[in-house]
């Protein structure tokens, strides 16, 4: 390492540890390995490690890029809910509609149900428009994940899907075909800015999906006549109005569950890892 180098180093603002050894406890850090460096990020919900550039170190021990998360299924009662809220916007609006998964950061994920909570939105056809206000979240709850409907389509991640979810950490899903007696899941992880696809089912289901009650709150937040743009943090009034309340029977609680993401396929197209270094 010449002088430059090191210098770089010395302004990188993340402690720089050697892979799998004692050193390797911190939130955010660059691991060093054999075969390169990866940019660490350890936190409640994963654990992940991405390739920096290909700067190889080979007197450390090899590493592969890889993530593994504590986020748990989505339970099938909570599955039916979701489902239903998403026909009854369809039969009044003729439109996707988007929900978001929540879960206690004071609990450990796994054996959690989420909560959900529907953001005030505006829908028209194949569009929904809705702006995530952290400060309306209660303290004790993190945002997750989301689940929006195709109800005409088939299940994927568009290209506004990506960028309205890229740098927001969870379990993305996509169900296409909402409306249908088979409706489709499309799956993939975000975290820190990078898009994890998967075939792994995130959804509990069974053959019967039948209607249920949900709150009459779900479907008031959801609007088709106005064109509403939000800035962050600028929610309507009132808007501190869900999740904590919800009937308790939608609160089961779901099996313990573990997922690993092994192996993985790492879609790194149009991400980007904000590293402040340069090797
Ligand atoms: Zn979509």
């Amino acid at each position: 390492m010449d002088i430059k180098q090191a210098e770089e180093i010395k302004k990188c603002p993340f402690p720089i540890v050697r892979f799998n050894s004692n050193e390797d406890v911190h939130p955010l850090s660059i691991v060093v390995a054999k075969n390169g460096a990866f940019f660490k990020n350890k936190n409640q919900m994963y654990e992940s490690l991405v390739k920096l550039e290909d700067k190889r170190f080979p007197f450390l021990l090899e590493a592969k890029e890889s993530v593994i998360t504590s986020l748990p299924k989505i339970d099938y009662n909570t599955y039916i809910s979701i489902l239903t809220f998403f026909k009854k916007v369809y039969q009044e609006h003729k439109s996707e509609a988007n929900i978001l998964l929540l879960l206690d950061k004071t609990l450990p994920f796994e054996n959690q149900r989420y909560t959900l909570l529907v953001p005030k939105q505006d829908v028209s056809g194949t569009s929904v428009e809705y702006k995530i206000d952290n400060s309306s979240i209660p303290e004790n709850l993190m945002l997750a994940g989301s689940v929006h409907s195709h109800p005409e389509f088939g299940a994927f991640q568009s290209g506004t899907d990506h960028s309205d979810e890229i740098s927001f950490d969870g379990v993305h899903i996509t169900i296409g075909g909402s409306l249908s007696k088979n409706p489709v899941f499309h799956t993939r992880f975000c975290f820190g800015n990078v898009v994890y696809k998967t075939e792994r089912d995130m959804i509990e289901t069974r053959e019967e999906i039948p209607e249920v009650e949900i709150p009459k709150e779900w479907l008031d937040r959801v609007s088709s006549k106005s064109k509403i743009v939000y800035v962050h943090g600028s929610y309507p009034q009132g808007y501190h109005n869900y999740g904590s309340n919800y009937p308790n029977k939608y609160l089961e609680t779901v099996s313990i569950y573990k997922l690993l993401l092994d192996p993985i396929t790492v879609n790194k197209k149009d991400s980007k890892i904000i590293v402040p270094l340069h090797f």
